[in-house]
């Protein structure tokens, strides 16, 4: 064996170790951010050492601090695990290391992540000319869509953003739901887009943008171009936009579309959930993940645009050294160099099959019902949420008794739930998006928090 192969087998063997212990390891890390310093810091030594040796050696300084999200019972934030085919698929990623901006370099990566792409433009039911980029998630694809959203309404009233910049350009106003994602407010920060230029439309009691306010909302814009932020999950509730009504107004206010369905997207995947995204395809982009529902190792998301054209007017490079063919991935997001992260994507999608993901996403749903089911049987507990999804959003009688439940299920360790606040209340949040998540991991969540829940009510 040489080095590398050494490297390799230190690998597979220390992340096989790893994997064989998330039945029983506790969900939350052993070790805080102090503990893990003292572990892996101190100042760098003079001398080097044999690469199988770091590798065993960086597995095993880590393991304290490692949160058992790819396992089947980590319902924090939204955060999906990982399918066998995709981690393998990202191994070779890495071991190829191409470079996969351009199909002139990189042909095969660069017809992988193309392949992929069509792939999820059918399974979401969205347009089949659309372009994807594949991103390193949300936050970004919501920032390439938001950009093309942005010069394509300044360019409807002739302003050429690319040559005359957005100093003097007219206002770009961005209509957004009360209940958005935080990274929708991150993006458009990015963009030059200040909180000024927001205009917040009212929602429902489970987040959904209601109709009435966004007909006032656009009507705050006055004639200002307009860009419409809906959303496909809510994070606390799981709740969708009701799409029929609200993209046909958008659209007839001359405002540019753009839904973020981070994990909620996928609902379109699933014939008996579909009917949550209804009215999504028409319009004009979408931000989605890979690496939530779809469960592909972290980094990976796709920015939608409906036509191409508008985010190569953005993102295609201009200067004769570079390259192009038609669609290259970095004629369609904001890097050149770039890791091949469709890759893992298509081997998900290949290892699923159609059939696979419509029960992925049907599963997820399922648990989220058997878990607000084994929740409601405990004396104490209210569900906040309607449970249409896979969100689960709970509460015990006072804010403090919930929020000591929320620490003591990461302490005692079977599994993981974020709090938030909702309503004016403190709330535990579940989001079910492991594929490994069985009948039984339910059932041990719900007993454990059958254990907690006496405990922290009478503290
Ligand atoms: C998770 C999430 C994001 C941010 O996604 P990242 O993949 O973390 O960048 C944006 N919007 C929604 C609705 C989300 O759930």
């Amino acid at each position: 064996m040489d080095e590398r192969e050494r490297a390799l087998a230190a690998a597979h063997s220390a992340a096989t170790d790893f994997l064989a212990t998330l039945p029983e390891r506790p969900v939350w890390p052993r070790a805080d951010l102090a503990e893990m310093l003292e572990r892996v810091g101190g100042p760098l030594d003079e001398e080097g050492r044999p690469a199988d040796e770091v590798v065993r050696e960086l597995a095993e300084r880590a393991d304290p601090g490692l949160v058992a999200i790819p396992g089947a019972r980590f319902f924090g934030f939204v955060i999906g695990a990982t399918l066998p085919a995709p981690l393998g698929a990202d191994w070779l990623v890495s071991a190829w290391d191409q470079n996969s901006g351009s199909s002139t370099l990189t042909p095969a990566t660069v017809a992988l992540e193309r392949t992929a792409g069509e792939w999820i433009l059918d399974l979401l039911g969205l347009p089949a000319t659309a372009s994807v980029g594949f991103v390193t998630g949300a936050q970004v694809s919501n920032f390439v869509c938001l950009a093309a959203a942005r010069a394509a309404v300044l360019r409807r009233r002739g302003w050429d953003l690319a040559r005359q910049g957005l100093y003097g350009a007219p206002r770009v106003r961005l209509v957004v739901g009360a209940h958005r994602h935080g990274s929708v407010d991150r993006a458009a920060r990015f963009l030059g887009i200040g909180q000024d230029d927001l205009v917040v439309a009212a929602a429902d009691g489970e987040g959904r943008t209601l109709p009435e306010a966004l007909t006032g909302a656009l009507g705050e814009c006055g004639d200002d171009p307009v860009v419409v932020c809906l959303q496909a999950g809510e994070v606390h509730t799981g709740a969708f936009d009701p799409f029929p009504d609200l993209v046909p107004l958008a659209q007839a206010a001359g405002a540019w579309v753009h839904i973020d369905g981070a994990f909620g997207a996928w609902a379109a995947a699933s014939p008996a959930l579909a009917y949550l995204t209804i009215g999504m395809d028409a319009a004009d982009s979408w931000t989605t993940d890979a690496h939530k529902t779809l469960n592909v190792p972290y980094d990976c998301g796709m920015a939608i645009v409906r036509d191409p054209a508008d985010s190569i007017a953005v993102f295609r490079t201009g200067g004769d050294y570079l390259m192009y063919s038609s669609l290259d991935p970095w004629d369609v997001t904001p890097e050149l160099s770039r890791r091949a992260r469709g890759v893992p994507v298509w081997a998900a999608l290949r290892s699923l099959g159609r059939r696979g993901v419509a029960e992925l996403v049907e599963r997820l749903h399922l648990n989220a019902l058997a878990l607000e089911r084994g929740l409601r049987e405990i004396p104490g507990v209210t569900i906040v949420n309607e449970v249409d999804y896979t969100q689960v959003m709970f509460r015990l009688d006072d804010d403090a008794a919930t929020r000591a439940l929320g620490a003591a299920i990461l302490e005692e360790g079977t599994a993981a739930v974020t709090g938030a606040e909702w309503a004016g209340h403190a709330v535990l949040r579940c989001a079910m998006s492991s594929w490994s998540t069985e009948e039984s991991d339910i059932r041990r969540t719900v007993e454990a928090f059958g254990r907690l829940v006496p405990l922290t009510r009478g503290s």
